[in-house]
């Protein structure tokens, strides 16, 4: 009797469950759609790290040129080097990079660690700026921020406590979800919110490394004084053209 009722019940769920796995498809299948939309999608298995649009003493007091150096010309150069290694040798290095976050579950964990390593630094190089050139937040950008965090301090807060509390090493970022919302989180290591095994996927506007190799130097393990000296640093100009370029690739969907 009671494996009758066990059959009966696995017979009246089945379709539920099925229709649950369509959605999740529907849901994969959407996201590598909206990459597909995002100028970054021209990084490829096989990219180049770009010149940086400042010099290495640039961001000083807030980051110093020691940091800069070695952060640019030993870290990023390796990550860059070995996601060329790595996607050769997987035969993948044709693909969009992009494209392999979306599928990321599929390839070598060497492809996800400089793949991410790769992609991240070339955001951060970019969101930051001397404290002369950093720009303002663009209205709708703002107006998206406030109602989302209720203002800029607390959005503020939201992100520092975000970067203050990854444990060990990974990112904070702020990025916009599926329906245009944007949001807070953290990952570890070098993943990003574009990489479908993050648990919120988003496209990024804002990140922040909290790797020691980031800070070390000059703040040693006082990892909370760089997260709040890095506001004074931040390309807001870069933040509103990124968030803008987010919406529209999610309005040609
Ligand atoms: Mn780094």
């Amino acid at each position: 009797m009671k494996q009758q009722r066990l059959l009966i019940i696995a017979i009246v769920l089945l379709p539920f469950i099925a229709l649950a796995a369509d959605n999740k498809q529907a849901k994969k299948a959407n996201w590598n759609k909206i990459i597909s939309k995002l100028p970054d999608y021209q990084f490829t298995g096989q990219s180049k790290q770009l010149p940086l649009d400042y010099s290495y003493d640039a961001l000083n007091p807030v980051i110093d040129s020691k940091t800069m150096e070695i952060h640019y010309s030993k870290h990023h150069a390796a990550y860059t080097k070995n996601l060329n290694d790595a996607t050769a040798s997987a035969d993948i290095k044709s693909k969009p990079l992009l494209q392999l976050f979306s599928e990321m579950s599929k390839y070598p964990a060497a492809v996800r660690n400089n793949g991410g390593g790769f992609y991240n630094h070339v955001l951060f190089w970019k969101l930051m700026a001397p404290k002369s050139k950093t720009g303002k937040p663009g209205e709708k950008f703002q107006n998206a921020i406030n109602q989302t965090f209720g203002s800029m301090d607390q959005f503020k807060t939201s992100f520092s406590d975000a970067a203050k509390k990854q444990f060990g090493s990974g990112w904070a970022w702020l990025s916009v979800d599926g329906d245009g919302k944007l949001f807070v989180s953290s990952t570890p290591n070098q993943d990003n919110p574009l990489m479908s095994i993050t648990e919120k996927r988003g496209i990024p506007v804002l990140l922040i490394d909290v790797w020691e190799h980031a800070y070390y130097l000059q703040y040693q393990n006082r990892r909370p004084e760089y997260v709040d000296a890095f506001w004074d640093i931040i390309n807001w100009d870069e933040v509103t053209r990124r968030y803008e370029e987010a919406l529209n690739a999610l309005k040609t969907m």
